[in-house]
């Protein structure tokens, strides 16, 4: 037996480890204390009862003969697929068909196995700072990698890549920068792969957070972009379904992967639980969709104004209106861990440091709007004492 030795590739996760270790240290020498966690990428607020409900009705069929369902379509139940086409899609008049979309545990999951669609020797672009999932999958699969960086000075826009990409990742909204591109920037990608018959992976899991008008809501919405995108979505951001696993994917046949996507679905996942699909069903239902957008408007309402205060006291500030992320520089020159530590030894508050998602992250960190209102009201009262 060999190995993949692609791994060995692979960075040590040291990021997360690092801050709960930092944590764990600071807690120890000071047990009276409570840090308020302002970095936490996963949503907090628990889920509307409509969709609890959707789900409790699902299990009571699973408990009766007469309503038991095994096995699904390894693409996913055709009602979700449709429902999805005509909320998300047809008002945006974006034609689907329902054999373009196929229904995930998540997108997590998607983003890495759609890599297997590719050979080897393509090159990937990978927009950066970066979630770490789209370089960690193009390691394993031993691609080189061309990251994009995304900074202040270009507006958080990234250039289109010097060497030609063969497979592209763009993030938007961002995690962890909270910015987004306008359609003439997104147009910007989908006319450069057009071009280079290029395939673009576009990850829209905060699609639900944008504000702002003007800033497209599915690269689709782009002429000609069903050619060359494949677009990943998911309902944990949107509906707080991190724990309840759903989200989809959606290959339009145009890109020609769609018969290989679909292969390779019903060959290694056997689809998705009912129960899950019936949950993100009910959040296309006028209470599931109340109940959904009360949460993310409470985020919102979060992400404002962390940004608001945090800018008053003279912050240079990013995101936050269109996504959960607000990407902050740290004050006086200070590298991202020494504003993590002043903030962990000085406010007990913990954010995430930028460099930990890519080098263009040196220098800021993120704050998440996932908390709860009262710690985060702390949390800005104690950095205004941070002179
Ligand atoms: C949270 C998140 C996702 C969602 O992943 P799931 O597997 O659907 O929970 C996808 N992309 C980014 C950038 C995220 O931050």
């Amino acid at each position: 037996m060999k190995t993949n030795t692609n791994y060995r590739n692979l960075q040590e996760q040291y990021l997360f480890k690092n801050i709960s270790d930092r944590a764990e240290a600071y807690l120890a020498q000071h047990p009276d204390q409570r840090l308020l966690r302002m970095g936490v990428g996963d949503v907090t607020r628990p889920l509307p009862s409509a969709i609890c409900e959707a789900m409790h009705r699902a299990v009571e069929e699973l408990s009766h003969a007469e309503t038991f369902r095994g096995y699904g379509p390894e693409e996913g139940y055709l009602w979700l697929r449709q429902t999805i086409i005509d909320n998300d899609y047809a008002p945006r008049n974006i034609d689907l068909t329902t054999d373009e979309v196929f229904i995930s545990e998540g997108a997590g999951s998607d983003l890495g196995n759609l890599s297997e669609l590719f050979a080897k020797d393509n090159h990937v672009a990978i927009i950066e700072p970066t979630y770490p999932a789209y370089a960690d999958a193009s390691i394993m699969a031993g691609r080189e990698i061309t990251f994009l960086p995304c900074h202040a000075e270009n507006g958080f826009v990234p250039d289109l890549p010097k060497r030609r990409a063969d497979i592209i990742y763009l993030c938007f909204p961002n995690n962890p920068t909270g910015t987004v591109l306008t359609r003439d920037e997104l147009a910007k990608w989908v006319n450069y792969a057009r071009e280079n018959r290029s395939i673009i992976i576009y990850d829209a899991a905060y699609e639900s957070f944008i504000t702002q008008p003007n800033i497209p809501h599915s690269i689709y919405e782009i002429e000609g972009a069903k050619e060359v995108a494949i677009e990943v979505k998911s309902y944990s951001k949107s509906a707080g379904f991190t724990g309840v696993r759903c989200g989809y994917t959606v290959v339009p046949k145009q890109t020609g992967l769609q018969p290989m996507w679909l292969r390779r679905q019903c060959t290694k996942y056997n689809g998705t639980s009912y129960i899950a699909q019936q949950a993100a069903l009910a959040t296309y239902t006028p209470e599931g969709h109340a109940g959904i957008r009360a949460n993310i408007d409470f985020y919102l309402t979060t992400a404002h104004l962390i940004k608001d205060r945090l800018q008053h006291m003279g912050y240079e500030v990013y995101g936050g209106e269109n996504a959960p992320y607000i990407w902050c520089r740290a004050p006086h020159g200070w590298n991202s861990w020494t504003f993590f530590d002043h903030l962990l030894n000085d406010c007990q508050i913990l954010c995430t440091p930028g460099v930990g998602f890519g080098a263009s992250g040196e220098g800021f960190v993120r704050f998440s709007a996932f908390s709860n209102r009262q710690d985060c009201e702390e949390a800005l009262k104690r950095i205004q004492t941070l002179a």
